[in-house]
């Protein structure tokens, strides 16, 4: 491929509202153009790494026997409401949604367990049909609140999504963990370094889920890692063993103590410097919105009789923090955020800051964490302005309220199994960041149920199917490759996925032996399968096309020069630098670009 004949443009400088290098590096090289925040042309440099990617992923599924389709992009509201899932998408405001000239709402798909699940309905009658597992590669629309980073938060992103189908428990489980694999060896052939982690399953529940996070300092995920265990989660789903709390020495009655304006924890420490900070119980109050149809379900009972939204209390331990994941999933909150002004007031009787366990509204209904367990003599807010109590004990002075694990792991805390079995006593968490470019899920049954999606079984009886999903973001991978390889001058691109294999930089384009090699060069790789590129612009000068060549980054670069007439080149790999650089005979150098491409599957 000639470059002359491509549109190629290069910016010196990126725009300055590009915050991540992935981002930056890929509007200068015009693999992008934003047209409304989070909506994007993918270029053709891009396209072609898109494609690649897509390759590997329908490669892999394939080896695995799941079956391509491809799903409408629109999808009726009446699906959704069998599944039950319309009113909460569009209250999240993730939803793209219209109504059609006849009058009917439908949707541009964020995900496809409605449409799938309606298929297979139609689809599948007997246990003799199963096991499948569905996959397409699609664009998918989600009304992000904060659309960022280019491709990694689009509004309109690229994603396979695939869907197994199981006759039982055990079933789907199988299927899963073939998919895990499946997962493990398409981000490893796109080159990325990246750590599979336990996943929060969410309020839809099931047993199992695993994230694949792409290392990066950038990421917007928090991972908690122990190198000794292998343990690796979400932060949102992560579980340590936390040190335990300062022991209270001096029992004496519970009091109020005058605290004016202190608000926080710090300033509670400094008028109690000799109070461990172990003792201190904060109390956070949040405004809930609940899931009725689960709640009634859980407890038995019509859902006109749960109550739709409140406000609850949550005690923690000054030394920790709260995870909200946890405690929407505990209290089976579609939405949980923090109180009010107002809400706090009208809970506690006193300014915000103030809040605490003894002498709460009625209606609010009290939680804690389990770091609250063992801790006595506590300090903790007075639920009056300017107030707390002070060597507060649980059982003695109040009930010790509902307690589960709410809390957010930290670096330093011991994995759950330190000091057991092979575990060093001293088995760590670290917390590290990461990008989420795959998401596996055991869905069970939740949308068989809903849609009556069942199957005739050995037994003769009828059975909801066993179901798993899968997604990847396709062009988030993209990104994540660059964010992961990369360097000042620009992009340093996998083999696998790179837009092109090789580049041919000419020197000289008209001196007869460099037009020659390069001729011969180009034509013999393109014959053994290589894509290969040929900067052969005239009126660009050799230090610009240097540039450009760091910048959009092909990994296997031949610079043709003053040797040509000795069939002399350049092997200059871009991830090499300088000391990379050898100079080799044209067979030589094809050999090697070859040898790379059959080593990376490209050919
Ligand atoms: P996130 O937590 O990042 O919002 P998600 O958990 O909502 O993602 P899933 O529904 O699990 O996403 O979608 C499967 C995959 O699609 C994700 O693992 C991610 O790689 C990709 N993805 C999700 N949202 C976006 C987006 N807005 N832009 C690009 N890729 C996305
Ligand atoms: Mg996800």
């Amino acid at each position: 491929m000639k470059l002359s004949k491509q549109l190629f443009v290069t910016l010196r400088e990126a725009p300055s509202d590009a915050e991540v290098a992935s981002h930056a590096l890929m509007l200068r090289a015009g693999f992008l153009q934003q047209i409304a925040a989070g909506i994007y042309v993918y270029g053709p440099m891009l396209w072609r790494v898109l494609q690649r990617i897509e390759g590997i992923v329908r490669d892999e599924h394939d080896k695995a026997d799941c079956q391509e389709l491809l799903m409408p992009a629109i999808q009726p509201r009446e699906l959704w409401d069998e599944s039950g899932r319309w009113e909460r998408y569009v209250n999240d405001g993730i939803l793209f949604h219209f109504k059609e000239r006849k009058g009917g709402e439908v949707c541009l798909g964020p995900t496809h367990e409605e449409v799938i699940t309606n298929f297979v309905k139609g689809q599948v009658q007997s246990y003799k049909q199963l096991p499948v597992t569905l996959y397409q590669i699609q664009t998918k629309f989600r009304d992000e609140i904060r659309p960022r980073f280019g491709l990694m938060r689009g509004r309109e992103f690229i994603m396979k999504d695939a869907y197994s189908f199981d006759v039982s428990e055990e079933a789907m489980v199988e299927s899963y963990k073939v998919m895990r694999q499946v997962y493990r060896n398409i981000f490893s052939r796109c080159g990325l370094r990246f750590t599979p982690v336990e996943a929060d399953s969410g309020a839809i529940g099931g047993s199992g889920s695993e994230e694949f996070m792409v290392d990066a300092d950038t990421g917007e995920d928090a991972i908690a890692v122990c190198r000794a265990t292998d343990y690796a989660a979400n932060l949102e789903k992560a579980v340590s063993r936390i040190p335990a709390p300062a022991a209270c020495d001096e029992v004496v009655a519970m009091h109020k103590e005058p605290t004016p304006g202190a608000t926080t924890c710090a300033a509670l420490l400094e008028l109690f410097p000799d109070l461990p900070m172990t003792r201190l119980l904060k109390t956070v109050l949040y405004h809930v919105v609940y899931d009725v149809e689960a709640l009634a379900a859980r407890d038995g009972v019509d859902a006109s009789e749960v109550r739709a939204e409140g406000v609850i209390a949550v005690m923690c331990r000054g030394d920790r923090e709260l995870n909200e994941v946890k405690l929407a999933n505990h209290v089976n909150a579609l939405k949980l955020e923090l109180a009010s002004e107002d809400e706090v007031k009208a809970a506690t009787g006193a300014e915000v800051g103030y809040a605490g366990p003894i002498g709460l509204a009625d209606d609010v209904r009290l939680y804690a964490d389990e770091s609250v367990n063992g801790v006595e003599g506590f300090l903790c807010g007075g639920n009056e302005t300017d107030t707390h109590y002070l060597d507060v004990h649980f059982g003695r002075d109040l009930d010790q309220p509902e307690t589960a694990d709410f809390g957010t792991v930290q670096a330093g805390d011991l994995v759950v199994e330190a000091g057991t079995g092979d575990v060093p006593a001293d088995a760590a968490i670290e917390i590290t960041r990461g990008i989420e470019v795959g998401h596996i899920f055991q869905l069970g049954t939740k949308y068989s149920e809903a849609m009556s999606a069942s199957f005739l079984d050995v037994d003769q009886k009828q059975k909801p199917i066993w179901m798993g999903c899968y997604g990847i973001g396709v062009s988030r991978v993209a990104a994540s490759a660059i964010e992961q390889n990369h360097d000042e001058a620009g992009m340093i691109w996998p083999l696998e996925i790179a837009p092109y294999a090789a580049l041919i930089v000419q020197m000289k384009v008209g001196d007869e032996a460099q037009d020659a090699l390069c001729q011969k060069l180009h034509d013999d790789l393109t014959a053994a399968g290589v894509d290969v590129l040929w900067d052969e612009r005239k009126k660009v000068r050799p230090g610009a096309k240097f540039k450009d060549a760091d910048l959009v980054g092909i990994p296997l670069r031949i610079v043709v020069g003053r040797d040509a007439a000795e069939d002399k080149v350049e092997w200059s790999p871009r991830a090499g630098g300088d000391e990379a650089k050898e100079v080799l005979t044209s067979g030589d150098a094809m050999e090697r670009v070859v040898a790379a491409c059959r080593e990376a599957g490209r050919i």
